[in-house]
């Protein structure tokens, strides 16, 4: 195909299903050996690997509910989306392999914005070695969506569950918490941040890097007895893990980690930093846990993953009740955000 050269005019609309999927198509790097059939045909054609098992998710990013495209930009939404499928295969130890991509585009959006998008999501793919294994274009008549399937695969007993968490297990949380609801604010009121770089709460927000190294080593040595990822914030995590593992869980409000950034927001608008990074998503942060004499094999994780922290956050327990314990207070754990139910 030649190359067009683009006006600003342009649109989706004005290109048709066709020619948007062969821009797409003419980016892709070239595909592995293990899928025996890509997106060139009506659908993909994987070779399974061997003694392994498929792990599959999916996940949808919905203009309006997700993000708002006033100041999340275009690349940004690609990458999001990819992270957000990720962090899910992340959450099982599962390494990825492959995803489906379905856009569903308003026809005004420009094509300089769809190839931004499209950019965000190989540039994610790219540094996972994710290969984009088929997709569908289709017409939205409203909200721009990005729906992605990922597939990753997992080895028999090195996958991690939110079922086996154990009374007198420590409760553990990867990175940093309450940065991308920073980072979320921080573009709702077009404040000036401290720089956009991944590490500051807009990076957070808008480039979230899945823990997918952390996953896979988690579930190799056996480090963990149950694991889930942060999509919906700690306080809905929480008490996931602990409904799914039918246990309680106390957690140290004073041990959660909240980087000096995160905790001005918050405190200069009058929050309380705590609650606020407890009913913070999209951190994609790891929750899990671990027995106490697994250890040993926790720090051998840590080695590993150098970059990513691990802090300490609590303890399970077998009242079945999820705690907030602040000083003297014992708070229950706050109730996260639910789909359909609205904000607390
Ligand atoms: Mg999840």
């Amino acid at each position: 195909m030649t190359t067009t050269v683009r006006t600003p005019a342009e649109t989706v609309g004005t290109l048709g299903e066709r020619a948007l999927i062969a821009r797409i198509r003419e980016r892709l790097a070239p595909p592995p050996a293990w899928l025996l059939v890509g997106p060139v045909d009506d659908a993909a054609i994987v070779a399974r690997e061997r003694n392994a098992y498929d792990v599959i998710t999916t996940d949808a990013c919905v203009e309006g509910i997700h993000f708002d495209r006033g100041f999340v930009p275009p690349k940004a939404i690609g990458h999001r989306a990819v992270a957000a499928n990720l962090s899910d295969l992340a959450a099982m130890g599962a390494q990825p392999r492959l995803i489906l991509l379905s856009l569903i585009l308003p026809p005004a959006l420009s094509l300089a914005e769809f190839d931004d998008v499209i950019e965000g999501v190989l540039e994610a793919c790219g540094r996972h070695r994710v290969t984009v294994a088929g997709g569908n274009i289709t017409r939205s008549p409203g909200p721009l969506i990005v729906d992605i399937t990922a597939l990753g695969t997992v080895r028999p007993r090195r996958q991690l569950l939110r079922t086996g968490a154990r009374p007198g297990d420590l409760v553990f949380v990867t990175g940093s918490l309450g940065g991308a609801r920073a980072g979320l604010q921080m573009c709702e009121f077009g404040a000036e941040s401290v720089g956009t770089d991944s590490a500051s709460p807009k990076g957070r927000y808008l480039w979230p890097e899945p823990r997918i190294r952390t996953g896979l080593q988690l579930g190799r040595q056996q480090a963990a007895t149950a694991c889930m990822d942060l999509s919906d914030g700690l306080a809905d995590g929480v008490r996931q893990l602990a409904q799914a593992s039918g246990v309680g869980m106390e957690i140290d409000a004073d041990a959660l980690p909240i980087d000096a950034n995160t905790r001005q927001w918050f405190e200069g608008r009058g929050k309380d930093a705590i609650l606020e990074a407890a009913l913070g998503g999209d951190d994609y942060e790891l929750l899990f846990t671990a027995a106490p004499r697994r250890q040993g094999r926790l720090r051998s994780v840590q080695r590993t993953t150098k970059t990513v922290t691990f802090t300490r956050i609590g303890v399970v327990t077998g009242d079945k009740a999820t705690v907030l314990v602040r000083g003297s207070r014992r708070d229950p754990m706050p109730e996260g955000f639910q789909h359909f139910l609205g904000e607390p």
